[in-house]
């Protein structure tokens, strides 16, 4: 693409956003279930945005979230975001069902003074439990994180949000320098799992993460996960959680229903 072809769908994107997050049903959720490496069983799902524009087509993450974060438009598509998975959580609740959700947020949302309130009121309003919903963000934006920010973390951790972080171990930010913040959960980046079978290299670093994290107190999560041998190996390094295409894909809630009855878990 040229560059003012780029510069064109960009353009057109940030135009037709906010008619999609107010009426168009262009945007979707999807859950990726996450499972507990021990028993196997079902802990929770990640809520993952999706994009079908009328005439473009299909939309990643990948492109329109940093499109949003560029703009004022992170504030109302993290309110949709969330505002979709509350009542999802709702729904599923009414089923007997209680997988626990994980968000996405940009750390622009962490700025905002009110993010943490405005949740809450969300929360009551769906009549969904704090520890129902898990919030997660990178680590490569924690470099430039400011007071307001981790004066948002600490209010969702004090109404009892789990706060996750992100791809860890790509940015420039080390396990002692994390401890500042009030995360209880690291997300072990992708790019680091999907060569473990192969890498020896990978493999040491993964399984020093690992260890180095359980001795801070975190829970860890591998994501990424696409065969049996990565599997296995973090299985073997006492890895917690496990997330990845070998699990599932992420799933239309109606998906996520059946692939929770046929593995007979929450
Ligand atoms: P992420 O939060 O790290 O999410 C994991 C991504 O990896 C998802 O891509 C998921 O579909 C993909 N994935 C999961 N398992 C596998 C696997 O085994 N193999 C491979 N190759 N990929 C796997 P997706 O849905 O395209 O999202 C990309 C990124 O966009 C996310 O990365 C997240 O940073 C961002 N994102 C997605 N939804 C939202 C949202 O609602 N809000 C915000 N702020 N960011 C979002
Ligand atoms: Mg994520
Ligand atoms: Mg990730």
């Amino acid at each position: 693409e040229t560059g003012d072809r780029a510069y064109a769908r960009r353009f057109q994107l940030i135009g037709d956003m906010r008619d999609a997050l107010t009426k168009s049903g262009e945007l979707t959720l999807l859950y990726q279930p996450v499972v507990d490496f021990a028993s196997g069983l079902c802990t929770g799902a990640e809520a993952l945005s999706r994009w079908h524009h009328k005439t473009l087509g299909d939309i990643g993450p990948a492109e329109f979230i940093p499109l949003a974060e560029g703009t004022a438009l992170i504030r109302p598509l993290t309110h949709w975001v969330l505002d979709t998975a509350l009542s999802q959580i709702a729904d599923w609740s009414k089923t007997g069902r209680s997988p626990k959700v994980s968000i996405n947020i940009s750390v622009r949302n962490l700025e905002e003074s009110n993010f943490a309130d405005t949740l809450e009121a969300m929360l009551d309003r769906h009549n969904v439990e704090a520890r129902s919903i898990q919030i997660e963000f990178t680590e490569s934006v924690l470099v430039s994180y400011s007071a307001r920010a981790l004066d948002q973390l600490g209010a969702l951790k004090r109404m009892g949000v789990s706060i996750a972080i992100d791809d860890f171990g790509t940015g420039y930010s080390g396990l002692s320098y994390l401890q500042q913040l009030p995360a209880s959960v690291l997300k072990i980046d992708q790019s680091f799992i999907r060569s473990l079978a192969v890498s020896q290299h990978d493999q040491k670093l993964v399984r020093g993460i690992i260890s180095m994290a359980h001795d801070l107190g975190y829970r860890v999560v591998a994501e990424g996960i696409e065969n049996h041998e990565a599997y296995d190996m973090l299985a073997s390094w006492d890895c917690d959680e496990a997330q990845g295409y070998l699990i599932a894909h992420p799933l239309a809630p109606a998906m996520m229903d059946k692939w929770l009855d046929a593995s007979g878990t929450s």
